[in-house]
């Protein structure tokens, strides 16, 4: 099968904030994986009255893009780049910075969305339900495995043992899938969408598991606030949450808002031509070229 673009993200028991074992970087934006729970409704509630408060598309609507795009069966890069929206999205957790980082958010009223590696949950079995409550919740694996060098059932196993786990501890259906390192294809593509899942990959990589420090992360992300864009970043390094301190307040600078990615879908669908073209579909792919995870 046809792996296309290698990217790194590294695993909870990867890559440290030094970057050491920071897999193969694909010329391509790629994904890092999750599964995101059907995102609790933007703002709090599904009601009129809390839509108009937030703007943002109803559970329903959610719901009704994220059906479309598990149809269609393609991999995600970015939203559709028509709004003011981003999509800003944490790996590999939980882990003993989720706490820190989730507070930060909050303070914020910044949505995000998490891509969770099952083996982690014991950090933080109460975790993905605070992550929900904030955005969405995703399946990153069980063990964040090289996915193309494991069998149909292999594969199987770690995706179908995380989405139910996932589901468990977050309280809601896990429906968005990201895929270690980004490394997919055809095949791993299927097996996605055969468990209801949308693959979600990213355009716009921070660089924090190549070891990129705090100003770095910061730098890296702000040129990527353009609107539909996806935005990779791992909750499990000291140095990203250090570098929310400049990027959350960057958010409003730069005219976007961070919402979690059903809502971000659904408010800026991407066109299916867009999501046949790939990476290339995102226009800011190269602004990242070296794709983490
Ligand atoms: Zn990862």
């Amino acid at each position: 099968m046809a792996l296309v673009g290698a990217l790194a993200c590294c695993g909870a028991s990867g890559c440290g904030d030094g970057g050491a074992g920071s897999h193969g970087h694909g010329s391509s934006a790629n994904a890092h994986s999750s599964p995101a729970g059907a995102s609790a409704p933007a703002g709090g509630g599904s009601s009129p009255a809390s839509r108009a408060a937030s703007g943002l598309p109803s559970a329903g609507a959610q719901a009704a893009e994220l059906h479309r795009l598990t149809a269609l069966g393609l991999p995600v890069y970015c939203a559709g780049h028509q709004g003011h929206l981003v999509g800003l999205t944490f790996d590999d957790g939980p882990g003993p910075y989720t706490a820190l980082a989730l507070r930060k958010l909050r303070k914020h009223h910044v949505r995000a969305t998490f891509f969770v590696v099952g083996k982690e949950l014991v950090n933080g079995p109460t975790r993905p339900r605070a992550e929900r409550a904030i955005g969405a919740v995703g399946d990153h694996t069980w063990t964040h495995p090289f996915l193309p060098g494991l069998s149909a059932g292999q594969v199987h196993d770690e995706l179908a043992r995380t989405q139910m786990a996932v589901s468990r501890a977050s309280g809601a259906p896990v429906t968005l899938f990201r895929p270690p390192y980004g490394a997919r294809s055809a095949a791993i593509d299927r097996q996605s969408q055969a468990l209801g899942m949308v693959e979600i990959l990213w355009n716009v990589d921070s660089r924090d598991s190549e070891g990129a420090d705090y100003a770095g992360i910061a730098g890296n992300v702000e040129q990527g606030l353009a609107p539909g864009s996806i935005i990779l970043m791992h909750e499990n390094r000291g140095q990203t949450i250090r570098a929310l301190l400049t990027i959350l307040p960057a958010l409003a600078r730069h005219h976007v808002r961070a919402v979690s990615i059903p809502e971000l879908l659904a408010a800026d669908p991407p066109s299916e031509s867009q999501l046949r073209a790939g990476p290339q579909g995102c226009p800011l792919v190269g602004a990242s070229p070296n794709g983490g995870g």
